[in-house]
Formats: structure tokens, C-alpha cells, sequence
């Protein structure tokens, strides 16, 4: 019987047994987890990026029909329904003005979460090298990681409008195998115009190294509409773009997305995913279907709910003397902590930790999104305007306290 110890555990908590495992820091989440639990009332949660507002009505309805159909019930194919992938090629030229073939250029996901750890898997191996951002989603930094590969870290630094150095990518760009890149920007709300896509494209067919573009939030924007990568010429030749229907159409608890564009990258990710999952739910797929064909109509109401609310918390913050930037695009705001508060190493921790005990408002640590989100913390839109509201003059209330004392 093989007994197993605890005995050598690292900061990580799990025993040399799980070498792997010790790779990577606790998800941030299941750490705030545990803080939270610590408020016994009146909390309000903006620390995850876990949409609150309820799916449009219609795709209920759809949902229900879809029910009905016994086939939906097997297992379902891999690379998702024909009718759903031509319905990602569908909204792809209209959204974007951009041509796929629905056989070889899409693949339908579990969510992008899925596609982007099984595209990390199925492209890197032990030897390789990736870029990253920094701050950026802790999920590529830890995949990276996990598969044994190296994280080539590229800073998002304010001053720069959270786009890394293309200088610093450029001397990297002869060594790289994948870059994975996410705009509009999770944490730090930034979008990538079209001449920044077109430089670090022109890098990747120059140097044959692959990049996933992480679009989950193009259609939660407040300018202009942010693009997809697939819009700069060739660019097909080395990317995969990761889309979703989770911010979207507010469905994160579905679990669907789509991978498009190089269909030997997306070849090498099916191989990935026949041998851990069968793809998902066929009725979700069907009403998939629908929301894609319709996606105009619910994303724009979605998209002026939230507008709303960023509206409503930036001017409370601003006006309780807390200057906050409204994002341009997501549904963050990327608050760089007061002047008081920017101690160095640790400080957004600390400031969450303490807000949440004077204020009872959770928000996630910019440290938690690696050590370039240092001295910022990230409020999620996910409640109502008036909880928002009450969570800025708490906030409010609290900074001016302290700044007495
Ligand atoms: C929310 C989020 C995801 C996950 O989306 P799903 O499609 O629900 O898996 C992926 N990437 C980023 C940057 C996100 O913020």
C-alpha cells in the first residue's frame, strides 16, 4: 500500500507527490474564497469576472425545444455541430468582415478556458518558450507552466496603454513558439488597435512562431469595436483567435466557445480534446446557433447595462475623491490604488484584504494576475448600479477615514 505523506509540502500545499502541481500558485479564486468567507453579511462580490445579468430570454426558449431532441442527448461530435461551426463563420464575417471555413477553421469549445489550456498542450512542449502577459490571466502563465514550457513575461505597463513592448517581443520573437496575447485586456481593460496586431503578426510569419488571441470581450466595448486578429492579412497562417459566448450573451455557466483560424493548429487541438472530452451539450450548441445569428440584438443590451453601471461606479469613485479611468472595452475597472496605499510589494493584498473588512466590498488583488498588476486592484461590474453605488460610498467612506488617521 503506498501511503502518502504530507510531510513535504510546499507553499502550494501539495506534496512532492505532485511535482507538477508545484509549479503553479493556488488559483487566485479559491484563495478569495477563503477571505470572503470571513464577512458574514451585506458582502458585495466584484472580485470575479462571473457575469450576473440573466441569459436573454429567447435562448430559454430555444434551450427548451432543444431539449426535446433525443440526439442532443449523445454523446456530441468533437469539433462541435456543422450548424453551429457555420454559424461561428457567420458572425465572424459579419462582425469582422472575415472568411472561415467552417470545417477546418472552427472548432467549437467548452468555453475558451478549455480551448486555451488544450491549445497550450497541443502546440508546446517541454523545450519551449512563450510569451506572456503581465499582468494578464493567471490561466496561460500557470498552463504554461503546467506542460513544462518557459513564460517569456511581457509587461503591460500603464504608461505604454497596457501594450507590451514591441522591441522586447521583437528580441524575443526568434526563440518563441506560441505568444498568447488577449485583447481587449483582462485585467487591465486596454484594447489593441489594428497597427499593434499588424506588428506583432508581421513578427510571428517573420520568426514561425504561433499566437492564440484571447477575444472573449469583443463584444463588451464602449468605443469603437474591438477587432479580431484574423482581420490582418495572412495572419491565419499562424494564428488561432478564442472566442465565447459567456460575456457575450452573460452564459458564462454554459460552457461554450469557439477556436477559428489556423486549421493545423486547431487539427493538433481536436487530437487534444478526442482524448479528454466529447465536446459540449448538443441542445447548447442548437441554441448556440441562435445566439450567434442574433447576436447584434442581445449583445448591444448587454453591452448598455454595463455601460451604465462603469458610468455609475467611475463617476461615485471619482467623486469620493478615488480617480478611476473608465475602460474602454470588459467589464472591469483596473483602479490604480490611492496614493496612500502603493507601498510596494504586497500593497493590493493588503488593500483588499483591509476593504473588505472595513467595507465589506471584494475586489481581486492586481497581484493576482502576476507581479506586473502590482499597486492596481480589479472591481467586476457584476451587480446592480445601486449595489455598486453603495459599494463606492462605502469605499469612499472608508479612503477619507483613513486618510485622516
Ligand atoms: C472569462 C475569460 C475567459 C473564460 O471564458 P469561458 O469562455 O467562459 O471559458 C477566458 N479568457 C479571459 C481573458 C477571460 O476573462
Amino acid at each position: 500500500m503506498i501511503i502518502m505523506r504530507e510531510s513535504s509540502e510546499g507553499q502550494t500545499g501539495f506534496s512532492g507527490r505532485f511535482s507538477r502541481l508545484n509549479r503553479i500558485p493556488p488559483y487566485l479564486f479559491s484563495s478569495l474564497d477563503t477571505l470572503k468567507g470571513t464577512v458574514k453579511r451585506g458582502l458585495i462580490d466584484l472580485s470575479e469576472g462571473n457575469p450576473d445579468l440573466p441569459p436573454p430570454k429567447e435562448l430559454l426558449t430555444v434551450f427548451r425545444k432543444a431539449l426535446k431532441k433525443t440526439e442532443n442527448h449523445r454523446y456530441p461530435t468533437y469539433a462541435g455541430k456543422l450548424t453551429l461551426r457555420a454559424a461561428v463563420a457567420r458572425y465572424y464575417q459579419r462582425r469582422f468582415g472575415v472568411t472561415l471555413a467552417p470545417e477546418t477553421e472552427v472548432v467549437v469549445l467548452l468555453g475558451s478556458k478549455e480551448g486555451a489550456a488544450h491549445l497550450i498542450w497541443a502546440i508546446c512542449d517541454s523545450q519551449d518558450r512563450v510569451g506572456v502577459c503581465d499582468p494578464g490571466y493567471p490561466l496561460y502563465f500557470n498552463q504554461i507552466r503546467l506542460c513544462g514550457a518557459t513564460p517569456v513575461v511581457l509587461p503591460l505597463e500603464e504608461k505604454k496603454q497596457f501594450l507590451f513592448d514591441l522591441d522586447l517581443l521583437t528580441r524575443h520573437a526568434p526563440n518563441l513558439k506560441l505568444l498568447c496575447l488577449n485583447y481587449p485586456n483582462n485585467p487591465t481593460t486596454a484594447v489593441a488597435p489594428m497597427a499593434f496586431y499588424q506588428k506583432v503578426v508581421d513578427l510571428a510569419l517573420k520568426y514561425g512562431f504561433y499566437i492564440v488571441n484571447d477575444n472573449v470581450y469583443s463584444e463588451i466595448y464602449f468605443n469603437s469595436p474591438p477587432i479580431s486578429i484574423l482581420q490582418i492579412p495572412n495572419a491565419r497562417q499562424c494564428c488561432v483567435e478564442l472566442n465565447s459566448l459567456s460575456k457575450t450573451f452573460s452564459v458564462p455557466g454554459w460552457r461554450i466557445g469557439m477556436a477559428v483560424g489556423n486549421p493545423m493548429v486547431l487539427r493538433a487541438l481536436l487530437k487534444i480534446k478526442q482524448n479528454i472530452d466529447s465536446g459540449p451539450f448538443g441542445a447548447i450548441q442548437d441554441v448556440a446557433v441562435f445566439a450567434l445569428n442574433n447576436y447584434q440584438r442581445f449583445s448591444e443590451k448587454i453591452r448598455a447595462v454595463y455601460q451604465k453601471r462603469r458610468d455609475v461606479f467611475t463617476t461615485a469613485l471619482n467623486s469620493q475623491g478615488w480617480e478611476i479611468k473608465p475602460p474602454p472595452a470588459t467589464f472591469y475597472i483596473w483602479a490604480k490604488l490611492p496614493k496612500k496605499w502603493q507601498k510596494g510589494e504586497g500593497s493590493s493584498y493588503t488593500f483588499v484584504t483591509e476593504m473588505l473588512k472595513k467595507c465589506r466590498v471584494l475586489s481581486a488583488p492586481g497581484e493576482g494576475f502576476g507581479s506586473g498588476g502590482e499597486g492596481f486592484v480589479r472591481f467586476a461590474l457584476i451587480a446592480p448600479e445601486r449595489r455598486l453605488l453603495l459599494a463606492a460610498k462605502r469605499i469612499g467612506r472608508w479612503l477619507k477615514r483613513n486618510s485622516k488617521g
